[in-house]
C-alpha cells in the first residue's frame, strides 16, 4: 500500500506513529499516543466561529478533504451542525476523533451533577454515544471548582464515553493542583500556541507529564503572523504558503494543531503539510518570533460572569 513507513519518531515522552497500518485511515496525517494509549491526530479541524447552520457544510468539506479530527465545544454553539456533517459522511465512527468541552460558565458551582449534565447535553447534539476528546474549557482559578470538574471526568473517561479526557487553557499550577488530587492525569492540554507565543517553558512541563500539546489558534488566526518575513521566506523557501509553514512547524515540534478555515482551498491546504520538512534554519527562525503576547486572555484572569 502506498504512503505505509514503519517507522515512528519520539518526539518527547509521545510517540508519533507514522505506520499506516496502525490507524483506521490512509491519509498521511500522523497519529500522537495520548498517555492512556488513544490515537490521536496530530492535525484536526477547528470549528470555533463558524455558525451551526454553515458548520454542516465546512465539517463536510474538511472531512472529505480528510480531516479526521474535530474540534468544537459547547459554547460555539455549533455541535449539532457538526453532528449532521458526521453522520452525513458515513465514516466509521472509529475512523473519528471528535474533541468538545465543557463551558463551565454561569454562576453556578460546577461539580458532578451539572457536569454530567453538560456531557450528556453535548452527546446528545454531537448525535454520538461517545466522544473521544472531552475537555474542561478554562480553569476559572477564581472560581475554584475545577479539582471537583475534574472528578466528574474522572467518571466519564471511566465511562468510556469519552475516550480521552483533558484540560484546556491550563497553566502548570493549575495541572500541579489537578495532581494534588488525583491520579488521572489529564490527556491534553490545549491552549493557545503558534510562533508568536511558543509556550516552550508550558511545552516541557507537558513532556515532563505525558500530556499532550494542542495549539488553538495554531495560525495566530491569520493575523499578523502568516505575513511575518520569517514565515514568508521559509515559504518561498519550500514553494509553500505561509499557513502551511506554520502549520509544519507545529507538527515538527510534536504539538497536536487545529487550524479553522470555512474556505474549502485553505480547508485543503492547511492539511496538506506533510510533504515537506522545515530545516533546522527555518525553525531557528520560527522559533525566533516567540514575544509572548497573547491573542486571547490569560487563563489566570478569565472568567465570562
Ligand atoms: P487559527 O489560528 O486556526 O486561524 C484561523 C483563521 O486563519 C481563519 O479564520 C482565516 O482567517 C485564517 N486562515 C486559515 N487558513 C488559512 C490559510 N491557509 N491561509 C491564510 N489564512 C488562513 O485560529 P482559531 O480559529 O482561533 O483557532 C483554531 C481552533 O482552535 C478553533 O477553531 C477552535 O477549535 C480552537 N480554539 C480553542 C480555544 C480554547 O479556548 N480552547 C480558543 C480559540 C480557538
Amino acid at each position: 500500500m502506498a504512503g505505509i513507513r514503519r517507522s515512528g519518531c519520539r518526539l518527547g515522552s509521545l510517540y508519533v506513529l507514522d505506520d499506516a497500518r496502525e490507524r483506521p485511515d490512509v491519509n498521511q496525517v500522523p497519529t500522537i499516543k495520548l498517555n492512556n494509549g488513544t490515537l490521536m491526530p496530530q492535525l484536526g479541524f477547528g470549528v470555533w466561529q463558524v455558525p451551526d447552520d454553515e458548520a454542516t457544510a465546512t465539517v463536510a468539506t474538511a472531512l472529505e478533504a480528510g480531516y479526521r479530527s474535530i474540534d468544537t465545544a459547547a459554547v460555539y454553539e455549533n455541535e449539532t451542525g457538526t453532528g449532521r456533517a458526521i453522520a452525513a459522511a458515513g465514516l466509521p465512527r472509529e475512523e473519528l476523533f471528535v474533541t468538545t468541552k465543557l463551558w463551565n460558565s454561569g454562576t453556578e458551582s460546577w461539580g458532578r451533577d451539572n457536569v454530567l449534565r453538560e456531557f450528556d447535553a453535548s452527546l446528545t447534539r454531537l448525535g454520538l454515544d461517545y466522544v473521544d476528546l472531552y475537555l474542561i474549557h478554562w480553569p476559572r482559578p477564581m472560581r475554584g471548582d475545577y479539582p471537583a470538574i475534574w472528578k466528574a471526568f474522572e467518571e466519564i473517561a471511566a465511562s468510556g464515553r469519552a475516550k480521552a479526557v483533558g484540560v484546556s487553557n491550563f497553566k502548570p499550577v493549575h495541572l500541579d493542583r489537578l495532581r494534588e488530587e488525583s491520579d488521572l492525569v489529564p490527556a491534553v492540554n490545549q491552549v493557545e500556541l503558534h510562533p508568536f507565543l511558543s509556550q516552550p517553558e508550558l511545552r516541557a512541563f507537558h513532556q515532563e507529564r505525558g500530556i499532550a500539546t494542542m495549539a488553538w489558534s495554531p495560525l495566530g488566526q491569520g493575523k499578523d503572523l502568516l505575513a511575518s518575513p520569517a514565515v514568508l521566506a521559509a515559504a518561498e523557501k519550500h514553494g509553500r504558503s505561509a499557513a502551511q509553514v506554520v502549520l509544519r512547524w507545529h507538527v515538527q515540534l510534536g504539538n497536536i494543531a487545529i487550524p479553522k478555515s470555512v474556505t474549502p482551498s485553505r480547508i485543503r491546504e492547511n492539511l496538506d503539510v506533510f510533504g515537506f520538512e522545515l530545516d533546522a534554519e527555518d525553525l531557528a527562525a520560527l522559533d525566533a518570533l516567540n514575544t509572548g503576547t497573547r491573542i486571547g486572555p490569560d487563563p489566570d484572569g478569565f472568567d465570562w460572569n
